[in-house]
């Protein structure tokens, strides 16, 4: 086993930071104490990782809060396992967060939008996918897009064959 610390972590982590992922050259390798040493945080392996010379300096003495906050705002992919449900009561904190599944509601709005459109609807899987991410102002994942896609397939409305859409009911007064 690798003696020291920093070796120790190295081997630990693959080599890699901690943060990013990146393999470490010995330039550019340091330890980063997770709760700072000015904060009463150890020297343990416990509270140590290897990390980018760089991205520790940025740290710095920044408590765990809100180190926490810096790795979460470089995180695209995050998602709390929230089912969606009680989306609407949680506020604009959750505008970014999804669920997978398209609601009822959601669905509605297309149906309303398509009606509108009459004659003018979209072609394409292409066009339409972009006319609903336009309609919803650009919020929707695009598994939601595709839930969409699919639950206007489900209940008949459209018909997809290929790349090419088309509506399986004459659009009402054309
Ligand atoms: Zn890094």
């Amino acid at each position: 086993m690798p003696t020291t610390p920093i070796k120790r972590l190295l081997f630990a982590q693959g080599g890699r930071c901690f943060f990013c992922n990146d393999l470490l050259s010995a330039a550019e390798v340091s330890v980063e104490h997770l709760v700072a040493t000015a904060n009463g945080g150890g020297n343990s392996d416990e509270n140590c990782v290897v990390c980018c010379r760089t991205l520790n300096r940025l740290l710095g003495r920044m408590s765990l809060k809100e180190k926490l906050r810096v790795v979460l705002n470089q995180k695209g992919q995050f998602k709390c396992p929230n089912s969606g449900v009680n989306r609407k009561s949680a506020g604009h904190y959750h505008v970014m967060v999804s669920p997978t599944i398209a609601s009822e509601e959601q669905l509605a709005q297309v149906l309303a939008d398509l009606e509108r459109r009459r004659t003018a609807r979209p072609r394409t899987v292409k066009t339409l996918s972009s006319t609903i991410n336009v309609l919803f102002k650009k919020q929707l994942s695009e598994s939601e897009i595709a839930s969409l896609l699919d639950q206007l397939q489900a209940t008949g409305v459209i018909s997809v064959s290929g790349t090419k859409v088309s509506y399986t009911h004459a659009p009402s007064g054309a």
